[in-house]
């Protein structure tokens, strides 16, 4: 099952989604070196909003910080099903 984490880019301020995979039956997840969009590795982030969250719960998070997440990675949400 894919698990989503939702990361802060140090220099932009922005938020970048990673993709990943939950570990089995167990809360723990996995994340991709880069972002849905591409556009931020892991080492450039200054924290997390969230981490393995699945998709439900990271449409609603994303919902509420609102227009800091990256529309790249904010779309791939609603595009893949
Ligand atoms: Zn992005």
């Amino acid at each position: 099952m894919k698990s989503y984490t939702l990361k802060r880019r140090k220099d932009t301020e922005e938020y970048h989604l990673f993709e990943g995979e939950f570990a089995n039956n167990s809360p723990n997840c996995s994340s991709d070196q880069l972002s849905i969009c591409k556009k931020m590795n892991k080492i450039e982030s200054d924290g997390n909003a969230f981490t393995c969250f699945n998709e439900d719960q990271a449409r609603k998070r994303i919902a509420e910080i609102g227009r800091q997440v990256c529309g790249v990675c904010t779309s791939h949400l609603y595009t893949t099903y």
